[in-house]
């Protein structure tokens, strides 16, 4: 400890800067700085700014005081070290623990009583050993004031809020008090969670979660050990010294962000670690896969999406070549800018026309679909209701509109409507719900959707992307399948049943006049090159010339469903989608492996695309999948599971 009462070595003047906000008699806000005399007008405007923008509340009382600092010493600052926490109660239960490892014996007791300071406005001394409360005047408490960092003597002014500098002053200055065996800390700042330990040997301890967000409750304790007679010189210290720290020593306030690595080690110890492997011939019912015990070899293909085997039929891929060599490898443009060409509006045109609706509007991936249609029509003040078990792309699309976003149970569309009815007061209310569930793949019932949609006056739309030409005597989708109207908007992609890439959203003309004006994907991202675009404009003709495609999907479904079965296994049959539900991660994944090494490619679907313990195998039907293949996979199932 040093003294000295010039604080600059040019000899200018220091001084206490106070600053103290209350409403109706209630404590808002209290800050304060020693500066050079120089500073004073500037950090006392600054100050009060920051009463008044305070977020407790707008004072109807600021008190600005400035006063001579006396004798000042300087102190450096204690050590800092972060304590990582994730919750109040886990948070406090760190602090006693620190306490205790500083001798003080009952820690726990000590933050029991700490929940008391929360009404106070200055610190509650109280006895390290008895917990006796030693403060003169309990309704105010002891206030440790006049300190400040040394650096911002010398250095700027700026009077922005640092919790964290100011809190190390604080702490220092406490710690060095006679008497003072260590402190404890939280904030009554609604919005700053982390509190603080302080002792002169651990140092400050910073707690990253004290409290619970929002909680406009903070406190403060100083633990004493002495004689009684000592406490009147330590409240005098608190109050009245003015001490200058040492910051320049301070680690920055910044936690150790977490480590990609560390997160990877995560993932991994869950079960939950994914790679992408390399098929190594076109997709079909027969692949060519890099297998696990590194052999390439030929597998029964049970995962893909490519349910009518358009992708490599000569007559989609001869569109897409010709598309290239005529149009280019890439459109060049947006939709909006250059990029739309013929095929693009061929294609729109083709897609209403197959649906049954108006107009189409395509987008580059099914995934930009729902997310383009879903932002252009909600936003903050709507509410959106979505199926608890929709596709990524329908929920990234609810959180990136803003819109709150009200969850219903899967498939109950009793609960769809009774929430419906809940929710007044909306601009726009909206129902959104894949038409397959792409991992049970169960399906919507779109007319009861339609009713409880129409009823509540809320706009529907339905993601067909596991329907489009599977659902339906001709792969048309839900409405020709149940024979009812369309949604307000169908969703839909080019890319499974499809064989390409894309995807669409189709509507009424004047819907998709007004997605075009307003979705961001289809504003601001190039339009799909003409090779993806003809290929799918040409499994379109293909699935409209060749019904039977269809209807031989639904009888591999129906044949495989019904193997399935007889072995023992729960297995619906209203979509491609096949799900056979294992549990655990790791079990599902160590199923997959063995059914590859049997000679079958089967996709184990893990958190987060389902839900924790719902692992399963997914077993994905093709047209072109034969008897043989399909009876030799439920053989291998019931091997292996
Ligand atoms: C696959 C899928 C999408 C995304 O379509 P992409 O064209 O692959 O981006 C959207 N919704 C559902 C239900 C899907 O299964």
């Amino acid at each position: 400890m040093t003294t000295n009462d010039m604080a600059f070595p040019d000899g200018d003047r220091a001084l206490c800067v106070k600053m103290r906000a209350s409403r109706g008699g209630e404590h808002v806000s209290g800050a304060e700085r020693i500066v050079r005399e120089r500073d004073v007008p500037r950090v006392l405007s600054a100050l009060a700014a920051r009463a008044l923008g305070h977020s407790k509340g707008r004072p109807d009382f600021i008190n600005l005081k400035v006063e001579e600092p006396g004798g000042m010493i300087r102190l450096k600052a204690l050590p800092v070290s972060t304590v990582e926490t994730h919750t109040a109660e886990e948070g406090r239960a760190r602090a006693a623990e620190i306490l205790a490892a500083a001798g003080i014996s009952r820690a726990r007791e000590v933050m029991e009583l700490f929940k008391a300071s929360y009404s106070m406005r200055g610190a509650m001394l109280v006895d390290a050993d008895t917990l006796e409360r030693l403060e003169p005047d309990r309704e105010r408490g002891v206030r440790a004031t006049r300190m400040d960092a040394a650096e911002s003597l010398c250095g700027g002014a700026d009077c922005a809020k640092n919790h964290f500098a100011e809190a190390v002053v604080l702490a220092t200055k406490v710690a060095n008090a006679p008497g003072i065996v260590g402190e404890v800390c939280v904030s009554d700042d609604p919005d700053y969670v982390t509190g603080y330990v302080a002792t002169k040997e651990a140092g400050y301890r910073r707690i990253t979660v004290m409290k619970e967000a929002g909680d406009p409750c903070g406190g403060r304790i100083f633990l004493y050990r002495g004689p009684r007679e000592g406490v009147a010189e330590t409240v005098r210290f608190l109050e009245r010294q003015s001490v200058l720290v040492d910051c320049s020593a301070v680690a920055p306030a910044a936690p150790r962000p977490p480590s990609v690595a560390d997160e990877l080690k995560e993932i991994a110890a869950a079960g939950l670690s994914r790679e992408c492997r390399a098929l190594c011939s076109a997709t079909g019912p027969v692949a060519s896969v890099d297998c696990a015990d590194g052999t390439r070899r030929e597998l029964v293909v049970m995962a893909s999406n490519d349910y009518l085997d358009l992708a490599r039929d000569p007559r989609v891929t001869e569109a897409a070549a010709e598309a290239v060599r005529r149009w280019g490898a890439g459109s060049g443009g947006s939709r909006l800018t250059t990029g739309t060409q013929p095929p693009h509006l061929a294609l729109e045109r083709h897609l209403a026309a197959f649906k049954g609706t108006e107009a189409a509007v395509l987008y580059a991936t099914g995934y930009m679909a729902n997310v383009g249609v879903i932002t252009a029509l909600a936003k903050k003040g709507d509410v959106i209701f979505s199926d608890a078990l929709n596709h990524a792309s329908i929920i990234d699309g609810c959180r990136l509109s803003g819109a709150d976003v009200c969850i219903y149970r899967h498939a109950d569309l009793d609960d769809l409507a009774a929430r419906l009815a809940s929710v007044r007061g909306a601009r726009r209310r909206i129902a959104v719900s894949d038409g397959v569930f792409s991992m049970d793949g169960d399906v919507l019932d779109l007319p009861r959707f339609l009713e409880v949609c129409r009823a509540a006056g809320a706009v529907s739309i339905v993601d067909e992307a596991h329907a489009t030409g599977v659902v339906g005597a001709t792969g048309r989708g839900l409405a020709e399948h149940f024979g009812c109207a369309h949604p307000d908007i169908t969703v839909g992609t080019l890319s499974k049943a499809l064989g390409s890439e894309g995807g669409f959203a189709c509507a009424t003309h004047e819907t998709a006049r007004y997605l075009v004006n307003r979705s961001r994907p289809f504003i601001f991202s190039t339009a799909p090159g003409a090779a993806a675009v003809a290929a799918a404009d040409a499994a379109l003709s293909v699935l409209e010339a060749e019904p039977w495609r269809v209807e031989r999907l639904r009888e591999n479904v129906r044949f495989l469903a019904g193997s399935l079965a007889k072995l023992g296994f729960k297995a619906a049959a209203d979509s491609a989608i096949v799900p056979v539900v294992i549990g655990d991660e790791r079990r599902a994944v160590e199923a997959a492996r063995a059914l590859e090494t049997r000679g079958f490619l089967v996709s184990a679907i893990r958190y987060p695309t389902v839900a924790k313990d719902s692992a399963r195998l997914r077993l994905a039907v093709m047209s072109a999948h034969t008897r043989e293949q399909l009876a030799a996979v439920c053989a291998a199932l019931k091997d292996v599971v």
